[in-house]
């Protein structure tokens, strides 16, 4: 960062700041992960200077010769990972990419049928202030108040009322695994296509350490910085290619074609222009991270810390939502402590841990205040936290949580925070 640091120190003093926040503290969102040196140096390149609007070989651009090997690679990598027939590594984000999912199989007004956002689900699975609760009429399948888990029972019956375009999958703060066989049943029974958004667990996924839907769903989408530990982007797979008879673009062109073809043209031209080449680079890098055989060893962790984090806690009389944990999460219900996900997190944050206040599902909270955190353990296992270095997680959570307001206490975690994180150095200051 020698040239930042001369030509604009106002901003790399930010950056720095950042890293060194990164470095010391207890980074417990669920969603994040830290992305390695060789991913973070592919996205600092030349590469963002390249248009490439197209796909390889087949550009809108002269001069893609190079950018065609690295796009082909991302993708050989992503189909390797992930036993699928078809990658696009172009999504933006995993908001993009479940955007181009909808344009390619859904009218506008046409029904979704999806998980709750307030018992774990996504925005971008029908939130009435999301682009896909706007433009299509959503329906919500939810978990049950006594076990916290999806009944697909209730989940048919629902179908059944509604007779959904599609069913999604997928959640943002949901501690179990999912039945995809069964939601392939439901959605066959009433004529629906069936989506996947592993954007949160594809990297447990791709190790094995979950069920895997690229079989089983007509379509996957996912982020590619969550447990997948890459640079912040989507992509969207499909497991087993084929003809498509009911998309969108397939009626529109008056040809059927196969779910591979709908889906490319429903990124780009669909619903972007160019794609970021630098940032496709760094998915390739992280794609042949994932492909070693550490990468397994590192996701049997993840789990591993989460499982045990879960049995801290629930020994510790906390309520935990469905008991504990199938992967990498957990969501803490503190309404029994007399707390809000509110507090809760503006005391940890004091204290040098970043979680984030969450729903509970049948939440009586407001969005804004929650019943409830939700912690990972991703980004924690990656600087090579194990149990023992969990149990401390915990303590130190708990100290926090007994005495939220009493600074002194705050302070005092907030050193033994610093203490362990120096013991597991994360990013070198030099380098960045
Ligand atoms: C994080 C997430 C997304 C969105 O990813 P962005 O890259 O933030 O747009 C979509 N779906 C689910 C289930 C997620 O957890």
């Amino acid at each position: 960062m020698d040239e930042l640091i001369h030509q604009d120190p106002e901003l790399a003093g930010y950056i720095r700041q950042e890293t060194e926040r990164q470095n010391f503290n207890f980074e417990l969102i669920a969603s994040e992960n830290f992305a390695s040196r060789a991913t973070i140096e592919a996205m600092g390149t030349v590469l963002t200077n390249k248009y490439a609007e197209g796909y390889p070989g087949k550009r809108y651009y002269g001069g893609c010769e190079f950018v065609d090997k690295v796009e082909e690679l991302a993708r050989e990598r992503a189909k390797k990972l992930f036993k699928a027939d078809w990658v696009n590594v172009q999504p933006h984000s995993g908001a993009s990419a479940n955007a181009a999912v909808y344009l390619a199989f859904m009218n506008p007004g046409d029904t979704l049928l999806g998980l709750d956002l307030a018992h774990g689900g996504h925005l971008t699975h029908g939130s009435p202030v999301n682009f896909s609760g706007i433009t299509y009429k959503a329906e919500f399948y939810g978990v049950e108040k006594d076990t916290g888990r999806i009944d697909m029972n209730k989940v048919r019956e629902k179908a059944k009322e509604v007779n959904p375009k599609m069913i999604s999958i997928g959640a943002s703060a949901y501690p179990r695994d999912f039945d995809y066989q069964a939601f392939r049943d439901i959605a066959d029974e009433v004529g629906a296509f069936l989506w996947m958004d592993m954007a949160h667990t594809a990297g447990l996924i791709a190790a094995g350490q979950l069920n895997d839907p690229l079989m089983i769903s007509d379509v996957v989408t996912t982020t590619t910085h969550k447990t997948l530990r890459g640079p912040r982007g989507g992509m969207i797979l499909v497991g087993k290619d084929g003809e498509n008879k009911l998309g969108v673009t397939a009626r529109k062109s008056g040809r059927v074609k196969n779910w591979s073809e709908v889906l490319d043209s429903a990124v780009f031209p669909g619903s972007q222009g160019g794609p970021l080449m630098h940032v496709i680079a760094a998915k390739a890098v992280a794609f042949g991270e994932a492909l070693k055989s550490d990468f397994i060893e590192y996701q049997k962790q993840v789990k591993r810390n989460a499982k045990h984090l879960a049995e801290e806690f629930t020994n510790h009389e906390y309520d935990l939502v469905s008991g504990g944990t199938d992967n990498h999460l957990i969501l803490v219900d503190l309404r029994s402590k007399g707390l809000t996900g509110k507090v809760a997190e503006e005391a940890l944050d004091r204290a040098g841990i970043t979680v984030n206040k969450n729903m509970v599902p049948f939440d009586t909270e407001s969005p804004f205040v929650t019943s409830g955190i939700r912690i990972g353990t991703p980004a924690l296992t990656t600087r090579g936290f194990g149990e023992a270095e969990f149990t401390k997680v915990f303590e130190l959570i708990d100290t926090v949580l007994k005495n939220p307001t009493d600074e002194q206490n705050l302070t005092a975690v907030k050193v033994q925070v610093k203490e362990l994180c120096t013991q597991f150095p994360l990013y070198d200051l030099e380098q960045v």
